[in-house]
């Protein structure tokens, strides 16, 4: 160990949430001990938001489940009789003190940061860590760390602050000739006027950042529940992966704009001395980490996807404002007079408008302010529309490598583009570190699947209806689940079946497996009845990059259904010859809706027992030739067969010969050679 170099660790509430939690970070604390530790601990999950309802409502029962709660994980994480009563006891008199502040509070309204009832919950479980490791016999002393003898706090112009110079000596008097491990109370702080206060809200990222930087430490390690700072919310996105290495700066503009990873006032103190921060997870420690610092890293120029989800957004036009200096000045400062911030802003450069985002929180008051401001604007027509946009959500790629990088905006608009997403607004600040869009609520994930996908895992997930379970039908699911691995790993496409019928019933499923084709050819109870409508709808609901319904009937009536895929922007492919054969208006209502809802409609006819025909012509076709006349031996016994093609005044023989066989699946693996000439 080196001397007098120092490690903090924080753990927040969501670590600390049961006995079994508490546990496990005390053997966290353990396996780390040979160092020199501060561990910074918040309350229990949920315990400062229980104390602030207390100290508004003074309703006892309150307080009567924290301390049930804090008594059984007392009973479950410690044995030891004296560590036992003595952690009651104290826990005891603390109740009463709680009660007398409450009291004191009752007659006036008390600021968060004056409310020294909202610190209990840290302390409790500072000493409850620390009795735990204390009770393990193989641990050297576990000390607590009162924060008030060292973090205090001073006014200045700008509003409280670190008063560093009295922190510093405080913090080089207890711990400069220090080893060992300290637990200390996060949130809370000392104030000028030595009186108990607290740091605010989520104020234990801030205690440990102020003790990283007083301590000079190696490192700062925010311990929480998800493994690092993840390029996107784990919890939309199941792809989404740990962010391994970041810039301060990307950290800041991720928090800002609503990820949560730690503010940029927590951060501020270690910026400065270039003390690195990781975040980690307490419950899964082996996993991938996070690190913040000031390295610049190559290579990923988009570092993350962050999300805002309730916005409003609000456009105001006119033609006064064209060339009029002031227009904008205006409006925000009667937005910041009335304490809504904008969020996000654009103005065309004509000058006739201008749109902003604002939390939906304000959408009622915003009309009021801004009529209220420029009512005379408004009565002589300067100003002749204010639009408001509720159920909006803002997207944002953020990275500090996007500077000077080109072709970023591009290929998060191609993303958007093929996500099918209306963009409602536009913003990206001249730093270049993040681009913003505006969609619809309702949007919002099936957008930042896309996005994700093309900068993150370029991953192309396909799913499938399949109607039709006879031979061809059951052949191709077979088909395509032998090849499926190779298919990915050869074309990062992800290929899944979600519906899947024959003329009775149906399955409807995220995967579908053999054992539901088993159940479905058995007409098993788990199936229902089969709708292809039905079908139809959950291919539209269920995620996926490309959908396709795949006919393998000789029904009369699914085709009619086609129309209705292509505007779901489901694909179809289909052996069933019906919808192509039958009446020539019901083939060009197929066609012109597949080609109206950009959608692939695919069909292939054979020769010569499995040859691709169509292929061959539209590529004739594509390539200038125009079909005069077709000929041909059509054999579906003899291997070789002769196509021949009259092309316009030339004609163009084509010999459809040798059957090779590529790989054990037959219909997939025929390939032909061809031989062309052109004959004047
Ligand atoms: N317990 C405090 C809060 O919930 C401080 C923290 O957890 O960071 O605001
Ligand atoms: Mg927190």
């Amino acid at each position: 160990m080196q001397e007098n170099s120092w490690q903090i660790y924080k753990f927040g509430g969501s670590s600390l949430n049961n006995s079994d939690c508490i546990l496990n970070v005390c053997n966290l604390i353990k396996e780390n001990s040979s160092q020199n530790l501060i561990v910074v601990v918040s309350a229990m999950a949920g315990v400062t938001d229980q104390l602030v309802d207390y100290s508004e409502s003074r309703n006892q029962s309150i307080l009567d489940k924290i301390a049930d709660r804090y008594r059984a994980t007392i009973n479950e994480t410690i044995q030891e009789e004296s560590i036992h009563e003595a952690l009651l006891e104290e826990f005891s008199n603390d109740l009463k003190i709680i009660n007398e502040l409450a009291e004191s509070y009752s007659e006036k309204s008390i600021k968060t940061e004056e409310n020294q009832i909202l610190g209990f919950g840290e302390i409790w479980s500072s000493r409850l860590i620390q009795g735990v490791l204390n009770e393990s016999k193989d641990q050297r002393d576990i000390h607590l760390l009162d924060p008030l003898e060292i973090i205090t706090l001073c006014k200045t112009e700008m509003g409280v602050n670190v008063d560093w110079g009295e922190s510093k000596k405080l913090f080089s008097e207890s711990l400069s000739d220090k080893n060992g491990v300290f637990i200390m109370a996060g949130f809370i702080a000392m104030s000028s006027d030595s009186i108990a206060t607290n740091l605010g809200r989520n104020g234990s990222d801030y205690s440990a950042s102020i003790m990283g930087s007083l301590a000079e430490a190696e490192s700062v390690s925010i311990w929480t529940d998800t493994d690092g700072i993840m390029t996107a919310d784990p919890n939309q996105i199941d792809s989404a992966k740990t962010i391994e290495q970041m810039s301060y700066d990307e950290a800041i503009e991720l928090a800002y704009f609503g990820a949560e990873v730690i503010h940029e006032k927590t951060m501020s103190p270690l910026i400065d001395k270039d003390i690195p921060i990781y975040i980690r997870n307490t419950f899964n420690p082996e996993s991938k980490v996070t690190k913040i610092s000031s390295a610049l890293i190559e290579g990923q120029s988009v570092k993350g996807i962050t999300t805002i989800e309730n916005i409003t957004l609000v456009n105001i036009e006119g033609s006064g404002m064209i060339g009029v200096p002031g227009t904008a000045k205006r409006l925000f400062s009667c937005l910041s007079d009335a304490g809504i911030s904008v969020i996000l802003l654009t103005q065309a450069s004509s000058e006739h408008s201008i749109c902003f985002a604002i939390d939906e929180q304000f959408s009622d008051q915003i009309e009021d302010v801004i009529k209220d401001e420029f009512s005379d604007d408004f009565s002589i027509g300067n100003l002749q529309e204010i639009e408001i946009q509720n159920n909006a959500s803002v997207i944002a790629v953020v990275g500090s490598g996007m500077t000077g990088t080109k072709g970023i905006a591009a290929q998060f608009f191609r993303a958007i583009t093929e996500s099918e997403v209306n963009v409602m607004a536009i913003a990206q600040g001249s730093s270049e570190k993040n681009i913003s869009v505006v969609v619809s609520k309702d949007d919002l994930h099936r957008a930042v699947q896309f996005v994700h996908n093309s900068f993150f895992t370029g991953k192309t997930k396909l799913i499938i209806g399949l109607v039709g379970l006879g031979n061809v039908g059951e052949e191709f699911y077979r088909q395509v689940d032998t090849q499926k691995e190779a298919i990915y790993k050869d074309f990062n496409v992800e290929i899944n079946f979600v519906a899947m019928s024959n003329s009775s019933h149906m399955v409807l499923s995220d995967t579908i497996s053999q054992s539901d084709i088993a159940s479905l050819k058995g007409r098993d109870q788990s199936c229902q009845a089969s709708n292809v409508e039905e079908m139809i709808k959950f291919l539209n609901d269920s995620p996926g990059n490309i959908k396709v319904l795949i006919d393998c009937t000789a029904s009369d009536v699914i085709p009619d259904l086609y129309a209705r895929c292509f505007e779901a922007k489901i694909n179809v492919i289909t052996a069933n010859k019906k919808g192509l054969s039958g009446s020539i208006d019901r083939y060009e209502d197929i066609l012109e809706s597949a080609q109206e809802n950009k959608c692939n409609f695919l069909y292939e006819t054979t020769a010569g027992a499995a040859l691709p025909f169509i292929k061959s012509v539209k590529d004739f076709t594509a390539s200038g030739d125009k079909i005069k006349e077709i000929e041909g031996v059509f054999s579906g016994t003899w291997p070789i067969c002769l196509i021949l093609l009259m092309v316009k005044n030339r004609s163009l023989k084509l010999f459809l010969a040798l059957r090779i066989k590529v790989t054990q699946n037959p219909i997939l693996g025929m390939i032909y050679q061809a031989w062309m000439w052109r004959e004047n």
